[in-house]
């Protein structure tokens, strides 16, 4: 019974529609997808239509972006209520911040290549949540690089001189609102260094002890050092382990259910979410 519980849509920076995404994790042969676009949860509605349609299981849920000092964390949160006033304006806050710094990335692009903001809002989808990838694309799209994978190992990666951070909640303050909003807290991808710098063992522990819920061990960003070091640690911890494709459609490798959840960690995060997983 395969459980992929984080893929993205187009309603933040996966190439497809939350209904094509649903029908291609049908057709992959998946049982129950987790949808968790970037610091949204617009696109749950026309996931569950889709869902209940294709006759698989869906748990919804969001990527969070949150930041400790100069480390970039994502959260994964399940199950919350949606209209949970401070959650949902936390996220609100985050995708007008991550408008306002794709412009300045845009303008700082103008400089170089042959960019405007017209050519990356044609690559957002109305309402979607504004990321590097869409940057990325319209690079693509105006002939100034091959791929989006191309321009993340280039112009547009952590640390380049085009790109700066924008505000976000630290971890504890997004568990906080997650847990009050009834949601679980999973870390997403906790040691993909390949990423920038990445919590340690130490601050993962702070983080349970404040709420945290889960780790998310298997994902292709960890190698098998870090899943066994982070299944120890999700063990030390009492932490409920997970594992996802983080697949992103055609704009990234990943292929949907290229790493699982097992079914007794969905139970465990199905019994404390305040939403019910749909089947
Ligand atoms: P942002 O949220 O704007 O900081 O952009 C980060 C997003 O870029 C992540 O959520 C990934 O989906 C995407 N990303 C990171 N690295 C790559 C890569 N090498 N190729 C394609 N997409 C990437
Ligand atoms: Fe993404
Ligand atoms: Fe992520
Ligand atoms: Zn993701």
């Amino acid at each position: 019974m395969p459980i992929d519980l984080h893929t993205h849509s187009s309603v933040s920076d996966g190439t497809q529609t939350p209904t094509e995404l649903v029908r291609a994790a049908a057709a992959a042969g998946i049982d129950v997808i987790g949808l968790t676009d970037h610091d949204t949860t617009a696109g749950w509605d026309e996931a569950a239509t889709a869902a209940r349609e294709c006759g698989i299981a869906l748990v919804r849920g969001a990527e969070l972006s949150t930041r400790t000092g100069w480390t970039s964390v994502h959260l994964l949160s399940y199950l919350h209520d949606p209209t949970d006033a401070a959650l949902a304006s936390a996220l609100t806050l985050s995708r007008t911040a991550r408008v306002r710094r794709a412009e300045t990335i845009v303008d700082r692009l103008g400089r170089d290549f042959p960019l405007t903001w017209r050519d990356v809002s044609a690559q957002v989808a109305p309402g979607a949540t504004v990321g590097r990838p869409h940057i990325a694309d319209a690079l693509v799209a105006v002939g100034a690089a091959p791929s989006r994978d191309a321009v993340f190992a280039d112009i547009l990666g952590d640390g380049s001189p085009y790109v700066v951070p924008f505000e976000m909640p630290t971890p504890r303050e997004m568990i906080a609102l997650v847990l009050a909003a009834g949601g679980v807290p999973v870390l997403a991808h906790p040691f993909a260094h390949l990423r920038g710098a990445s919590l340690d063992a130490g601050q993962i522990a702070e983080l349970a002890a404040v709420g945290l819920v889960g780790l998310e061990v298997d994902h292709r960003d960890h190698d098998e050092r870090d899943r066994a070091a982070l299944r120890d640690l999700a063990r030390e911890l009492d932490l409920v382990v997970t594992g996802s494709s983080d697949f992103h459609g055609t704009g990234k490798l990943n292929r949907l259910g290229e790493n699982t959840t097992a079914p007794a960690s969905l139970e465990a995060i199905a019994e404390r979410g305040r939403l019910e997983v749909l089947r």
